[in-house]
């Protein structure tokens, strides 16, 4: 996957922009507030469907403007694609390669990428929803369904707890009701819990391999699922009777909370550094190296998946690294593409193929 152009219209502080990429390592310099992770929000709300900060989609029109246009040009597996988002007051328009997408859910999962942010540094410590933010959202790029039958799992969830609000402060509410929407959410559970598990095994693989290499063999890092069933089962319908079973078995607790204990919604992702629980014992340096780890081997699970590489986007984060940590990025970069954001460009001299002045949302090339 190649990115090849990116264009928006009154986007944030952006008025109007048209910028090419180069294979390899593009370089967006320049001082602080110039437009450098607004071009890169704008780019990654195609592979995520929305923006990575901010709540409202509302909030990235360019102040006193009436709405904002984006749009990419790629490449995957060397057929041209584009991708369009419009918004103006509540209109709302996505295009890929001129067609109208009826809804978000479609647009994820064509142009794929891998974010890496300064907030991701949390991934490690943070609580277990960041963890599976980053599960969600990795999982959404190399398989288009999931996003879908997460939220459908999600509106399930809410039914299912006013089911159970209902009951215990002892509304007519028959357990019939109550029975079919645990069976509804257990269907999408095993589901998600499928695509999770094959998620993580491969995230582990190459994860583990990666914090080998940047360690020079001094870390050992292990990454494994964390659910409210047993984990490693293969057959869809055992995982849904597994979670039957469970709503059934921890009913009166679920009901005198008032809310679903157990499912999907509160699995967490396991990270072992030495055998030692990450979450708990990593040092600063050792939770940058697990971050930076599970953020290339999401670009190897996606070429994995689907034969190519994503277009990685490292926002602010290259001067997080050590020296080592950097040059192992950039070395590995040549043969993808990477866009870095950066206020202190000597750190990638040798290794730029295209260099990006940013001042004031407009955005100079100059290609090397
Ligand atoms: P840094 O190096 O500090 O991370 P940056 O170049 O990444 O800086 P951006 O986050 O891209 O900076 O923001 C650039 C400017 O865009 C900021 O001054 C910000 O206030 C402004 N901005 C944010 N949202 C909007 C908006 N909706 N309309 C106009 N300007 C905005
Ligand atoms: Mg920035």
């Amino acid at each position: 996957m190649k990115l090849k152009r990116f264009c928006a219209k009154d986007f944030r502080n952006i008025e109007a922009c048209d910028i090419e990429f180069s294979d390899g390592v593009n370089l967006l310099y320049g001082k602080n507030a110039q437009g450098k992770t607004n071009a890169v929000e704008g780019i990654y709300v195609f592979s995520r469907g929305k923006s990575f900060r901010g709540r409202e989609d509302s909030e990235l029109i360019r102040f006193g403007c009436e709405g904002f246009r984006i749009y990419i040009e790629y490449e995957e597996k060397d057929r041209k694609n584009s991708l369009e988002y419009c918004l103006y007051g509540k209109e709302r328009q996505r295009k890929k390669n001129g067609y109208r997408l009826n809804k978000v859910t479609e647009m994820i999962g064509s142009f794929k990428s891998v974010l890496f942010y300064p907030d991701d540094l949390r991934l490690v410590k943070g609580g277990p929803e960041e963890r599976r933010n980053f599960l969600n959202v990795a999982i959404s790029q190399s398989y288009p369904s999931y996003m879908k039958i997460y939220s459908d799992y999600k509106k399930a969830l809410e039914n299912r707890n006013c089911v159970l609000k209902f009951i215990g402060k002892g509304f007519p509410v028959s357990r019939e009701e109550l029975d079919s929407w645990s069976e509804i959410m257990a269907e999408y559970a095993s589901h998600i819990y499928l695509m999770r598990e094959e998620y993580i095994e491969l995230l582990s693989y190459y994860s583990s391999k990666i914090m080998n290499e940047i360690s020079a063999g001094k870390e050992n890092l292990s990454v494994s699922h964390e659910c409210d069933i047993e984990v490693g089962l293969k057959d869809r319908l055992a995982i849904k009777e597994a979670y039957i079973n469970r709503f059934n078995k921890e009913r009166d607790r679920e009901i005198s909370a008032g809310v679903t204990l157990f499912g999907p919604h509160r699995d967490d992702i396991l990270i072992k550094i030495n055998d030692r629980d990450a979450r708990l014992y990593a040092s600063q340096g050792q939770q940058r190296s697990v971050v930076l780890s599970f953020k290339l081997a999401e670009g190897e699970v996606i070429k994995e998946m689907s034969g190519e590489y994503p277009v990685f986007l490292f926002d602010d984060v290259l001067s997080e690294l050590d020296d080592t940590r950097r040059r192992y990025v950039l070395e590995g970069a040549k043969d993808k593409q990477f866009i870095i954001t950066s206020c202190e460009p000597e750190e990638l001299l040798g290794y730029t193929s295209n260099e990006i002045d940013v001042f004031g949302g407009k955005y100079v090339s100059s290609h090397r």
